[in-house]
């Protein structure tokens, strides 16, 4: 029964009017964009764990995968998946996680759903990953690789 089910906790919850990726989806916030049609976008993560990692998102808001349609679900992923495929290509990277957090316990902080895809090297195995800045001309450059390797696909 829908009143009784558990609901996910994000003290980070905003509405869609003051909700960052609701505004980089209308195009009002700035990003790198990598791709974009009329129910996804995707876009760089402005402070990533390494070159190249892209936030796969659902341009509806919504908080968590259990907020979105049920036949936008499976698109979500499906793009995250082709997403990952420009991603390595473009950054030589030997493999790449897909990571989509749901709520504050699961380290969720932008309360639009999101998939992550990270790339990343034989030389992180086995390591914890930390935040790499980098500057907004290579930024520019990896997503035009990403977004020629996806063009390519
Ligand atoms: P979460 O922990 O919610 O799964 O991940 C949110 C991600 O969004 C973080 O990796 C963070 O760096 C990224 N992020 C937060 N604010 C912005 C922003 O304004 N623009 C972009 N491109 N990424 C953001
Ligand atoms: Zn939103």
């Amino acid at each position: 029964m829908k009143g009784e089910r558990r609901e996910i906790f994000n003290s980070a919850s905003v509405g869609a009017d003051k909700c960052t990726f609701c505004k980089i989806a209308k195009g009002e916030f700035p990003s790198y964009i990598v791709f974009e049609d009329e129910t996804y976008i995707a876009f760089l993560d402005i402070n990533p764990f390494s070159r190249g990692h892209t936030l796969v998102c659902p341009k509806a808001h919504g908080e968590t995968v259990w907020d979105m349609k049920e036949a936008e679900i499976g698109g979500l992923f499906l793009l995250a998946a082709r997403v990952s495929r420009a991603v390595v290509e473009a950054t030589g990277a030997d493999g790449f996680r897909l990571l989509q957090n749901n709520g504050e316990a699961a380290n969720q902080v932008v309360a639009h759903v999101h998939v992550h895809v990270i790339p990343v090297m034989m030389s992180h195995k086995g390591k914890p990953m930390d935040r790499i800045k980098f500057e907004g001309k290579e930024m520019e450059a990896t997503s035009a690789a990403i977004r020629k390797a996806l063009a390519r696909a």
